[in-house]
């Protein structure tokens, strides 16, 4: 292993400016390498053994860099860095460090689809002239967020012209990925679960051994700083890591039962009820003055609801807090919640202090997670609302929700028609004593709901997986069917379920394919488990919400399937809407959801 270890490092030394041989770390062009072998695998095992065996050449300085750029990015996800480039800035960028007409770029762009290969070809014309390629990944990470945070007089010059330093500095591979980053179109399609599946595997010895690094991923949000952590200090530092103001902590979900008695039943006791409302759910993090607020999947929201910063200022009395809760927008004429299409017209980039005035937002806080520099995330929920009601005062903007203690089958349903009448969504019913579980959806929070049928039911969201081609005379739009799937959340992998055809409009067609044709990959990707295989393959990005009649097994379908078992299938399945960019493909509804809700029907 030492002797190993010594070859890598000679395999990565230069010499300085001084002479001096020394080591500055992996290349980029090395990283590149692994992307190539890691975009070409269809196999989610592959993908683990690739990134466990490019981690093991990663220093502990390092690591954090490297996860970013493998999910495309300079920064954790919650940090809102992007580097925001056109194709036109990107394809501008690429003629000047070649020498070459941007226009030629252009066309060459539209020919093969994929700035990426247009640098890799551009770049291999060019290979003679080209230095032996030793960028240290540190050297290109540091370029690329110097060029997101590049703001003032200026930008898009300063933007283009260091991209295009950086790209005549690299090999053809290297290229092609490095101009990915800063158009966003990096789609090595690994998820976080997989990342953590490597770390296990490398420095713990099995991958089994995620569960292990789980805990701290779901307080912190944050793979890079998993990754530092780990290659510093070990699982023991990991598991030190503690809840943050100012990081997101990953939201608690709920599971679904449709009446009262059965939860009961399955709680044994009393149960703490409140309301559920149908907006945008927002975590709040107080420090001092600073105000962040972040979405369900972590998103920073901040600068989009100054309303309700205002109102943190004004009613959370605590130095620093970490308050869970869902905004709503509300008429102050008519004293009304409004529906949910009102209420998302607040997410929005531009006029946003006029919306705020037009549709303010009312926060129902259900918890509090952090309290004056104190993680209350191991208190029971009697306890956190206890310190809620004392942290909040008033109800202007923030409405505190304390919630009601019952063990009555029959309140809970007067409380359930009374959520309705108030043209609120249902309940979510809660176990008193549970401690607050970062990321986890288990039954200690429960949703009951109505559907527009007048029963409780619930949809499912799926994710596209692919689509096949129409016959007849609406294949005009694109009209086929859709294969689509759920996440398997143990694999992280996305498994199907069915495919959907009937009942699509002409107008949603179009709209599937604006969006899917611009990710159509050309094989099965690594973590797609289909035995089905449709016309075109997607990248598992876009989630739906689709109702279906019954769920049934199936052999021909992968979500719940082993190898004696049949999978499990939506019965007549209709698209309801698409989910807008509150839920990514990884928030899509699991197997292990989809066997409940299976199991529920029969209790019906
Ligand atoms: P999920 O968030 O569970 O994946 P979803 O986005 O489809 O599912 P629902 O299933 O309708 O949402 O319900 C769960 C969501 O309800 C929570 O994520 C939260 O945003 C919202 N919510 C509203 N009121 C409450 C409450 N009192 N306690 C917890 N969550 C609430």
């Amino acid at each position: 292993m030492r002797i190993l270890q010594h070859a890598k490092l000679i395999e990565n030394s230069v010499y300085n400016s001084l002479g001096i041989y020394y080591n500055p770390g992996m290349t980029f062009a090395k990283l590149a390498e692994y992307f190539e072998k890691l975009e070409e695998t269809s196999s989610r095992l592959a993908l683990i053994d690739i990134l466990s065996k490019l981690f093991d050449e990663v220093k502990s300085d390092e690591i954090a860099q490297v996860c970013y750029l493998l999910q495309g990015r300079v920064a954790p996800f919650y940090e809102p860095l992007e580097i925001g480039m056109s194709e036109k800035l990107v394809a501008a960028a690429l003629a000047r460090a070649f020498g070459v007409k941007r226009e030629q770029v252009l066309k060459e762009y539209g020919s093969v689809g994929d700035l990426g290969v247009v640098a890799l070809r551009l770049t291999s014309i060019a290979q003679g002239k080209l230095p032996k390629n030793k960028l240290p990944v540190d050297e290109v990470f540091e370029t690329l967020r110097g060029i997101a945070q590049t703001t003032g007089e200026g930008t898009v010059e300063k933007k283009v012209s260091t991209l295009a330093g950086l790209l005549g500095k690299v090999d053809g591979v290297s290229a092609k990925h490095l101009v990915r980053v800063p158009l966003g179109t990096s789609r090595l399609g690994i998820g976080d679960p997989t990342i953590l599946d490597a770390f296990a595997k490398l420095k713990l010895g099995d991958k089994s051994k995620r569960k292990l690094l789980e805990g701290a991923y779901n307080k912190v949000s944050d793979l890079g700083l998993i990754g530092e952590t780990l290659w510093k200090g070990g699982l023991k530092a990991v598991e030190g890591l503690e809840v943050t103001v100012g990081r997101p902590i990953r939201s608690q979900l709920c599971e679904r039962i449709t009446d009262p008695k059965t939860i009961l039943e399955k709680y044994g006791g009393e149960v703490h009820v409140q309301y559920k409302y149908d907006g945008f759910r927002v975590q709040i993090h107080k420090n001092g003055d600073s105000i962040r607020l972040f979405s369900r999947n972590l998103e920073e929201t901040t600068p989009m609801f100054p309303d309700i910063i205002k109102g943190v200022l004004a009613q959370v009395k605590a130095k620093s807090a970490i308050l869970d809760s869902e905004a709503l927008a509300y008429n102050p004429q008519s004293e009304e919640f409004l529906p949910f299409q009102e209420t998302t017209k607040r997410r929005r980039k531009y006029g946003i202090e006029e919306m705020a005035i037009k549709l303010p937002l009312k926060a129902f806080v259900f918890d509090i997670m952090y309290l004056n520099g104190k993680s209350l995330m191991e208190k029971s929920l009697e306890s956190r609302i206890k310190s809620l009601e004392q942290t909040i005062k008033g109800d202007d903007v923030l409405i505190p929700q304390p919630g009601e203690i019952t063990d009555s089958p029959e309140r809970i349903q007067e409380l359930f028609d009374d959520a309705l009448t108030k043209g609120l969504e249902g309940l979510i019913v809660k176990r008193p004593d549970s401690k607050y579980e970062a990321g986890a959806r288990n039954f200690n929070w429960v949703k009951l709901k109505r559907h527009s049928n007048g029963e409780l039911k619930d949809t499912i969201d799926c994710v596209i997986l692919g689509y096949v081609y129409g016959r007849g005379k609406r294949v005009s739009f694109g009209a086929g069917a859709l294969l689509v799937g759920v996440y398997d959340n143990k694999n992280d992998e996305f498994v199907t379920v069915s495919k959907i055809g009937t009942g699509l409009t002409d107008e949603e067609w179009r709209e599937i394919h604006k969006r899917a044709d611009k990710i159509k990959v050309d094989k099965r990707p690594a973590r797609v488990n289909s035995i089905l295989v449709p016309s075109v393959w997607i990248a598992p990005e876009i989630v739906i919400e689709v109702l279906a009649d019954e769920i049934t097994r199936s052999p021909v379908h992968t979500a719940g399937k082993t190898d004696s078992e049949p999978g499990y299938a939506l019965r007549f399945p209709r698209l309801v809407k698409f989910r807008g960019s509150d839920k990514q493909a990884e928030d899509a509804t699991t197997v292990k959801e989809l066997i409940e809700m299976y199991k529920l029907q029969f209790k019906k």
